[in-house]
């Protein structure tokens, strides 16, 4: 039996992906290069956009062709998944699994009569948006419904056992490693504590064990995974930077990287740790959201742009030739151009080197989905170039400031003549092999000298 995957989402749905392969090896399904090709298609989801869902609706009639040619295709959807999503998916999908309980899939699969359900997605013309339903559609529906009491969902938070997965990774030189996962922060926009619901901390033993074992085979890059790795606590004895210092203990080169940090949590203790671990890289990731403190309050942020600015300020301190990247909202509701300005303003103070700066769209289930979406599209698009252009102003002044220097470089893609890589800094860097391409292997760090700088990359040549 074969299996594809098909991931939409942020670095924490890829390394879910990862466990999902880890699951279906085990259970004896070969991974598929072709969705046409698969079994099993799972479909691992993300709600944050309300793009997403509607693309993965869009997508299914594929499904349907593909069942066509082989009438034993399951399809399964997992992922952050709303509660109100689940239902509807519940009449395209033959499976809909919350990711909590991921390690039961082959167990479910087995358990599924096809021959009851797969005739039913050839004949029913169902949709997310309403549309025909069949009976046995109907009667899916209605046993997830049943499944989905407050009973389930705790039995579903006691057995978690997530962790313990075994992960297939994607790459051979970096690994996700997931250390906490679900928030507690409740963003107004976000669904997030809905979908993964609260804070879990993985226990250290199991994170030290995975990382030190993917040292020994080779892993050069380890991302340490979080909604908010900051609030990482296992127990009263262990936070963040006390785990950063014993995975900085774990012998041999690499580097670590972390991902997200919620502002509101930065410490200076975590900021110090940064500094002083050799493991850990020159980059920081603080979504900003906004720099304007009335729409930082109604997004419940839990933080000041002053207090932002101050965060900024500590972490250029201790931390030299940091690089540091945000998440931006535009046109969120009842944002004023005004607003916007203060916003620009502080882009401007703090010269980021990336910004992944997103139209505001509500998502049902959300407190500010109940808000009038009060800035119009076109609107939003034009707030999302003034921000861009001072971003690729900062970014590119920061890049400028590398030319010349010696930097090492992480080497993840050789193509062509061409090797690629990213400094500690996470920046890319693009370096012509010529003379170098026969001794120089992917996963190796080298010494790069930066010779051109642009927006979003560098360029350099190997230091002999
Ligand atoms: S910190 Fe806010 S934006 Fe991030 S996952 Fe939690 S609720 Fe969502």
């Amino acid at each position: 039996m074969k299996y594809f995957i098909r991931t939409y989402g942020c670095q924490m749905n890829h390394s879910d992906s990862e466990r999902i392969a880890g699951v279906l090896e085990l259970a004896n399904y070969e991974k598929s290069s072709q969705e046409s090709d698969a079994d099993l298609i799972v479909i691992n989801m993300c709600s944050v956009r309300e793009s997403a869902v509607s693309r993965i609706s869009g997508n299914f009639h594929k499904y349907k062709k593909y069942i066509i040619t082989n009438p034993n295709l399951k399809t399964v959807i997992t992922g952050c998944v709303l509660d109100s999503d689940k239902e509807k998916f519940g009449e395209l999908f033959d499976l809909v699994i919350d990711i909590r309980e991921i390690e039961k899939l082959p167990e479910r699969l087995k358990s599924m009569s096809t021959n009851k359900i797969l005739p039913e997605f050839k004949t029913s013309q169902p949709s997310l948006s309403g549309g025909t339903k069949s009976s046995s559609s109907n009667q899916k529906s209605m046993i997830f419904r049943k499944a989905r009491n407050d009973k389930e969902k705790l039995e579903i938070e006691n057995t978690y056992d997530y962790f313990s997965i075994n992960p297939q990774h994607e790459s051979k030189i970096t690994a996700y490693v997931p250390i906490m996962t679900g928030c507690n922060n409740f963003c107004s926009y976000c669904v997030v504590p809905y979908t993964r619901g609260r804070e879990k901390s993985r226990m250290v033993d199991e994170i030290i064990d995975e990382i030190a074992k993917l040292i020994e085979n080779g892993y050069k890059e380890i991302i340490l995974l979080g909604q908010n790795v900051n609030s990482y606590q296992p127990d009263e004895n262990t936070n963040f930077p006390k785990l950063l210092r014993l995975i900085n203990d774990i012998p041999g080169h690499f580097w670590i990287r972390f991902l997200t940090s919620h502002p509101k949590d930065i410490s200076e203790e975590l900021i110090k740790t940064v500094a002083l671990c050799e493991k850990c890289t020159e980059y920081i990731h603080l979504a900003l959201q906004s720099g304007d403190d009335d729409i930082l309050k109604i997004m419940n942020r839990k933080y000041t742009a002053e207090h932002f600015l101050i965060l900024v300020q500590m972490i250029r301190k201790n931390i030299s030739n940091v690089a540091i990247t945000t998440d931006i909202i535009v046109g969120f509701p009842t944002e004023t151009i005004e607003q916007l300005q203060n916003t620009a303003e502080i882009m401007k103070k703090i010269k980021f080197d990336m910004a992944y700066i997103n139209k505001y769209s509500p998502r049902e289930g959300t407190v500010s989905a109940k808000m009038t979406d009060n800035v119009s599209w076109d609107e939003k698009k034009e707030r999302e170039v003034i921000l861009n252009k001072i971003l690729k102003e900062t970014a590119l002044e920061n890049n400028q400031k590398y030319v010349g220097k010696v930097v090492e470089v992480l080497v993840d893609k050789i193509d062509g003549d061409f090797i690629f890589g990213k400094t500690k800094s996470f920046k890319s860097v693009k370096i012509g092999i010529i003379n170098y391409k026969s001794r120089i292997k992917e996963g190796e760090f080298l010494k790069v000298k930066i010779t051109e700088a642009e927006f979003w990359n560098l360029e350099g040549e190997v230091v002999e």
